[in-house]
C-alpha cells in the first residue's frame, strides 16, 4: 500500500520506476555486457529514452503540469543521428508501445519549459559517470510548488532497500511529500513501504560524510580539509548520483557536501540535480541548505543561481558543519 495518498505522489512513484528499469536494462545491455570499451553513447540512450518516457506519461497524468528536464533533442534530431534515435525508440517503446523516431524527439523536447509555479523537474539519468562504471546511478523526478517541493521519486537500481550499494540487486524506490515523511520500497518488485529516518548520531567524531565520486564535481581538498576539521574518524564516501541523498535520508551517512570544484568556481548546481534528494533528506527529518546556511531557492532559475554548492546533514551535525564551512573559508 502506497502511504502517500496523493495522485502526485502515485504518478511519481510509478513512473520513476518504469525509467529506472529501463535504464537498468539498457545498462545491462549496453554497458555490463559491452565486448568493447564503452563510450558515452550507452548513457545517451538512457539518457534520451528515460526523459522521453517520462515527459510522455507526465503529458498523459497531468497534461497542464510543466516539465524542467535535463535533456533536449536538437542534436537528436540530426539526420547522422537516425540509428540513434531509433535505438531510443526501441527502448521506449519496451514500455509504451507508441514510441516511434519522431515522437520520442518530440516527448523529449516538451522537458524545455522554464521553472516557475508549478512546475516537474527531471535527472533522467544523474550519475552518468556511475552508470558507466556499474556504479551508483539514480533517475531523480520532483514536483516543484512556489519554490518548494512538493513531491520527490528517487529511482536508485544500484542501492539495497537498506540503502547500501547493491549492484545487480533489486535496487530501491524512494518517495517522500513534503509533511508526509520519506519512504523506501523495492524497485524491482515495490511491496511493502518503510519509512526512513535520518542517523541520531550527534558526535561528529563518528559521523560518515559523503562526496561526489568525480573529483571534478567537487573539492577533494576542501573535503578533507572539512574532515579534519569537524574531527570525522572516517574517511569519506565518494558517490555517484543522488544515491547520496538516500544514504543520508537512511540513516547511513550524516553529512554530504558539494563543495565547489577549483576549476569551477562559479559552477551552480542544476534544479533536477538537488530537489528530489533535497526533500528526501528533509523528509526523513534532515536539513539541506547551500554552504552559506540559505535554503536552495528552486525558484530562481535552470540553476540555483541564488545559492554556492549544498550541505545536507541529518540536522543534528548541521550548525557545527557550516561553522567548520565558514571558518575554513570554504
Ligand atoms: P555527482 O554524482 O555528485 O558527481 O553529481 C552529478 C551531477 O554533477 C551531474 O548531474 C552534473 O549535473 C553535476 N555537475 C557537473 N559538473 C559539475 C561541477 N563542476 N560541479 C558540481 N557538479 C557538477
Ligand atoms: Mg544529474
Amino acid at each position: 500500500m502506497l502511504p502517500i495518498d496523493l495522485a502526485e505522489a502515485r504518478f511519481a512513484l510509478s513512473t520513476v520506476r518504469r525509467a529506472a528499469l529501463l535504464v537498468r536494462q539498457i545498462q545491462n545491455e549496453l554497458v555490463l555486457s559491452a565486448q568493447t570499451k564503452v563510450d558515452r553513447s550507452p548513457v545517451t540512450v538512457a539518457d534520451y529514452a528515460s526523459q522521453a518516457l517520462t515527459a510522455r506519461l507526465l503529458a498523459e497524468a497531468f497534461p497542464d503540469d510543466r516539465l524542467v528536464a535535463e535533456e533536449d533533442a536538437t542534436s537528436l534530431r540530426q539526420e547522422a543521428q537516425t540509428a540513434l534515435r531509433q535505438q531510443v525508440a526501441r527502448y521506449v517503446r519496451l514500455s509504451l508501445k507508441e514510441a516511434t523516431s519522431e515522437r520520442v524527439c518530440e516527448w523529449i523536447d516538451w522537458g524545455a519549459a522554464e521553472p516557475g509555479g508549478r512546475f516537474w523537474t527531471l535527472d533522467p539519468l544523474d550519475g552518468t559517470k556511475g552508470f558507466l562504471r556499474g556504479d551508483q546511478y539514480a533517475v531523480a523526478l520532483a514536483l516543484v510548488e512556489a519554490g518548494q517541493v512538493q513531491v520527490a521519486a528517487l529511482g536508485c537500481p544500484n542501492l539495497s532497500d537498506g540503502c547500501q550499494p547493491d549492484h545487480g540487486g533489486p535496487g530501491s524506490l524512494i518517495l517522500a511529500a513534503r509533511g508526509r515523511g520519506c519512504w523506501i520500497t523495492n524497485l524491482q518488485s515495490p511491496g511493502e513501504f518503510r519509512r526512513l529516518h535520518v542517523s541520531p548520531q550527534g558526535d561528529p567524531a563518528y559521523a560518515r560524510l559523503l562526496r561526489s565520486f568525480e573529483k571534478g564535481h567537487t573539492n577533494p581538498e576542501q573535503v578533507e580539509a572539512l574532515q579534519d576539521a569537524l574531527g570525522l574518524r572516517c574517511e569519506p564516501v565518494a558517490m555517484d548520483s543522488q544515491a547520496k541523498y538516500a544514504l543520508l535520508a537512511a540513516g547511513q551517512a550524516e553529512l554530504m557536501v558539494r563543495l565547489l570544484s577549483p576549476a569551477r568556481p562559479d559552477y551552480r548546481e542544476k534544479i533536477w540535480d538537488q530537489a528530489a534528494g533535497a526533500l528526501i533528506v528533509e523528509e526523513a527529518g534532515g536539513t539541506v541548505t547551500d554552504l552559506d546556511g540559505k535554503a536552495l531557492d528552486f525558484n530562481a532559475g535552470r540553476t540555483l543561481v541564488s545559492n554556492r554548492g549544498v550541505l545536507a546533514s541529518n540536522g543534528r551535525l548541521h550548525a557545527q558543519a557550516l561553522q567548520a564551512l565558514r571558518s575554513l573559508g570554504f
